[in-house]
């Protein structure tokens, strides 16, 4: 298999730009890295918050996407517990130092000089180079075009419930069931939990049933919640908007938490009270490490969980941010090469 130096990749210019063809040079592969030929790659809604610059970190051009799948096509010096031709999945973070405190502890994810992928290389491309941990083998069973959800959405919602300590006799809400939460419906379900699923949009809920919740809360019913006090273990939200908090934390049961990995760009308002009543607690994640993600892959695989996906041509991946924003895609968008 040849490598080149010249990547091909799709980049916004600007703030809120359409994205276009955009290729760049990257010179000799460097140690402990390897080059992976980009099959597909998932659209995540935090490529259109960094496209618009909505958390004003984004610096431009800018190649998105952080769901990338494929093979690996080269390998740099050092690079030993992989293989050219393996099937690799590749998510939000690309490099991390290896000798940090995080690092050395196995929480690569908070690496003190952490890069992540849309940080000058990009999933929306033919290929990607990352670090060698970043690149995540496929086990077998894992259907490679809709596996990269997992590496970003998935994994997010996968981390938190890992850490956080839920349990299978728990009852869980999701609040928000697009890429993220639809997933996490998946994962909870298969821990055992009783799932409630928090929804907008109750056309939905068939698929939702199917998905594995054992309740739909239509979230626009404003009484819906109030009927749900203190019936919660855990409360994960993938929502990135302001909600109704203290509603939400009344739904929790004693030492209930609620959780959130969408990115609400305003503060969320929690009273203490809420907090000390019942001693709830309230708490955000981030992604996982390269260990997390080969675990939850496993996971996956026993429990035959999957992305619903629906499928671009990477040609088309204006089409595919704008089906994003208008928040019909079900559930995840993903790119093919
Ligand atoms: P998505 O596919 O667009 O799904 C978000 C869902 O939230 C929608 O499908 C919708 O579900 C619900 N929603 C949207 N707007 C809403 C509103 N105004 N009020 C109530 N509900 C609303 O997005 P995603 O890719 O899953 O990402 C979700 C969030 O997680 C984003 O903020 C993203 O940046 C963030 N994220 C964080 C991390 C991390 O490391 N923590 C990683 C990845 C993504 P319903 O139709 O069911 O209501
Ligand atoms: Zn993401």
């Amino acid at each position: 298999m040849t490598t080149s130096t010249t990547i091909h990749a799709y980049a916004a210019h600007s703030e809120g730009a359409d994205l276009e063809p955009f290729e760049f040079e990257v010179g000799p592969l460097g140690h402990n890295e390897v080059e992976v030929k980009i099959q597909a790659c998932g659209v995540c809604h935090s490529d259109l918050s960094m496209i618009n610059n909505d958390w004003g970190a984004s610096q431009y051009p800018l190649v998105p996407g952080h769901e990338a799948i494929g093979e690996i096509v080269a390998m740099g010096e050092g690079v030993s517990h992989l293989k050219v031709g393996q099937m690799v999945g590749v998510g939000w973070n690309s490099d991390s130092c290896m000798h940090c405190s995080p690092c050395l502890s196995g929480s690569q994810q908070r690496c003190t000089s952490l890069t992540i992928t849309i940080a000058g290389r990009g999933g929306f491309a033919d290929r990607i180079r990352v670090r060698d941990i970043w690149a995540v083998p496929l086990p077998d069973g894992l259907d490679a075009d809709s596996a990269g959800p997992l590496f970003c959405g998935g994994i997010t919602v996968f981390a938190p419930m890992m850490d956080f300590d839920l349990k299978p006799t728990d009852r869980i809400g999701v609040i928000g069931i697009g890429g993220l939460g639809h997933l996490a419906v998946q994962f909870a379900r298969a821990w055992g939990c009783e799932v409630t699923a928090f929804t907008t949009s109750m056309d939905k809920e068939d698929e939702l049933r199917e998905l594995g919740a054992h309740k739909i809360v239509n979230t626009k019913d404003k009484d819906a919640l109030k009927k749900l006090s203190g019936k919660y273990d855990f409360i994960l939200s993938t929502v990135n908007a302001s909600l109704a908090w203290p509603a939400y934390m009344a739904a929790l049961a004693p030492q209930g938490k609620l959780i959130t990995v969408g990115a609400v760009a305003e503060p969320m308002g929690i009273p203490a009270f809420s907090m000390i009543m019942g001693q709830k607690s309230v708490g955000g994640s981030d992604t996982g490490s390269p260990d997390m993600v080969a675990r939850m892959l496993e996971f996956c695989v026993r429990h035959d969980i999957k992305p619903m996906v629906e499928y671009f041509d990477m040609k088309d991946v204006n089409k595919a941010i704008e089906r994003l924003e208008s928040g019909k895609a079900r559930y995840r968008i993903v790119l093919k090469n």
